[in-house]
């Protein structure tokens, strides 16, 4: 067990903030929270919560004498967050954020921090399509991985405390560069809510099916990838702007495998369809072993009780 630090500020109570906020306090991991938020009404929430201890609307006031600041906005305004608060650093304190993607935070954060403040940026890679204070929960970051992506000349000290406190709230932790990051997760995030937004989008617009089918409907498939497409627009617009190479590379290579799959269908070829099948259901279930996902069908959806009426029949 790590010391705890002596005042860890959070910059965004949304939904990874007021968890940050809910796990570091269950875990011990700090003896002051300080919540800082720009909007009136999630603070007042953040207090009737009892997420912190101080909560304030001035970010410079907040992170004076703290140890540990982590941002917790959406990654493109953490440029003019770190603008804001890196007068007011004081020296030797690790600031880190949660961004979904790390290359533009490194470039946007890193001119902010002052000489003596250690920079180590994180993601964890852990979610809900919810926002705000009341959609976080402590559990949010159990065995789920977080990734650092700190500068090559970070202080080995600076990384070790930022992991220990990730670990201290249930998360698994690796280090990588920004660049590795990013095009990792443009496969296994973005490109995956791309889809997720463009296939709601497209039934949405049909005209030959109507809105009151593609909801009577949905669940034949539809339905998993409207709780994706629920999931936050401005912080998804800032993930599209700001990882913009690495989705349009794993969009390429998408394209390219989506029209083989057309040209099965249209030529019949069962085998090749059959093939992919079987390795996708493979990579489903290495997610459902390695602990990433539950085994229960359905993702653990309950089935609805049958109608009394059928229930009372005589078998
Ligand atoms: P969220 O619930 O919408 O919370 C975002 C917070 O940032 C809110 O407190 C919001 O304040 C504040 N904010 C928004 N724009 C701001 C600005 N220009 N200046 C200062 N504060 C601002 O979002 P979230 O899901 O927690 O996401 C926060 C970060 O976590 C993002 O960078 C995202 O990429 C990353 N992340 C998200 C997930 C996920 O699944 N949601 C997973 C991993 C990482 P207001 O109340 O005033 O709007």
């Amino acid at each position: 067990m790590i010391p705890p630090f002596e005042r860890l500020a959070i910059i965004g109570l949304g939904l990874i903030g007021s968890s940050i906020a809910r796990a570091a306090r269950k875990a011990g991991a700090a003896k002051t929270i300080v919540a800082i938020d720009r909007d009136a009404t999630v603070r007042e929430r953040v207090s009737a919560l009892g997420l912190a201890d101080e909560v304030t609307g001035n970010a410079a006031k907040g992170v004076a004498g703290a140890d540990m600041i982590v941002l917790c906005v959406p990654v493109m305004a953490n440029a003019a967050v770190g603008a804001t608060i890196g007068p007011h650093l004081a020296p030797g304190a690790i600031v880190s954020d949660v961004g979904s993607v790390k290359g533009s935070v490194v470039r946007d954060v890193g001119p902010h921090m002052p000489g003596g403040v250690h920079f180590v940026p994180a993601h964890p890679v852990a979610g809900t399509e919810d926002s705000g204070p009341d959609a976080g929960f402590a559990e949010l970051f159990v065995n789920r991985w977080s990734i650092l992506t700190p500068p090559p000349d970070t202080a080995p000290a600076a990384i070790e405390r930022t992991k220990a406190f990730w670990e201290a709230m249930g998360s698994n932790v690796e280090v990588m560069t920004p660049e590795h990051h990013d095009l990792v997760l443009a496969i296994t995030s973005h490109v995956p809510h791309l889809i997720a937004y463009n296939i709601v989008g497209t039934a949405a617009d049909m005209e030959a099916v109507t809105q009151g089918e593609v909801i009577k409907f949905s669940a034949g498939g539809f339905r998993d990838f409207t709780r994706i497409a629920a999931s936050d627009p401005t912080m998804w617009r800032d993930v599209f702007l700001t990882n913009k190479d690495a989705v349009l590379e794993m969009l390429g290579r998408f394209n390219e495998d989506l029209a083989a799959l057309q040209r099965a269908i249209r030529w019949g070829d069962g085998d090749a369809l059959h093939a992919l099948f079987t390795r996708t259901r493979a990579i489903r279930r290495g997610i459902i072993a390695s602990g990433q996902e539950t085994a229960a069908p359905n993702f653990g959806r309950k089935p609805e009780p049958l109608p009394e009426t059928v229930e009372a029949k005589p078998q």
